[in-house]
């Protein structure tokens, strides 16, 4: 029996600078085997002001400044995987926040297996459908800063 009937979800995954030396190509790998379809790639290193944008929900926190440092410290890979229930086995696959935990939960997940601390814990994932969306619209958008508006050639200046 097939199902024609296929709701697509995508979500941002991130490979953070912890993880690009050692581990990319493990992640990727794993990325690949699970059924996630990879329909935006590329590799970036974030400026501090991005960086402050893209983890703006933290800015309270007493880790903010930590965890801008860090992931503008090298590169990023960037990535928007899609499939069914995206979001949530994106989430799954990344495990708990602290590797801690995730080596106590499910020693399968890539924190529990590449991460070295709550901090720099490897991969990053959007935890719901509208921070996926508006995050991928601020990490793939070719709006940028360097970006001289275009000018129609008719226009009276
Ligand atoms: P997640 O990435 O699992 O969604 P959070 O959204 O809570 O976790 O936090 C964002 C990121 O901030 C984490 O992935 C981690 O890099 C960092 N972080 C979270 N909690 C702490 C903490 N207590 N100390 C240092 N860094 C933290
Ligand atoms: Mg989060």
């Amino acid at each position: 029996e097939i199902n024609y009937f296929f709701p697509k979800q995508q979500t941002l995954a991130v490979i953070k600078p912890d993880a690009m030396e050692e581990h990319r190509e493990n992640i990727l790998e794993e990325i690949r085997g699970s059924g996630f379809c990879v329909t935006q790639l590329k590799e970036m290193v974030l400026s501090r002001q991005m960086a402050e944008e893209f983890y703006k929900e933290h800015r309270e926190k007493p880790f903010f400044s930590q965890l801008v440092e860090f992931m503008c410290r090298g590169p990023c890979m960037m990535l928007v995987l899609t499939k069914e229930n995206a979001v949530e086995e994106w989430r799954a696959m990344m495990g708990p926040t602290d590797p801690d935990q995730a080596k106590a939960t499910s020693s399968s997940s890539l924190r529990a297996r590449f991460a070295s601390d709550i901090l720099h814990n490897s991969v990053h994932g959007s935890s719901n459908e509208q921070h996926a969306e508006e995050k991928i619209r601020f990490i793939f958008s070719d709006i940028s800063s360097d970006t001289e508006p275009k000018t129609d050639s008719k226009t009276e200046r």
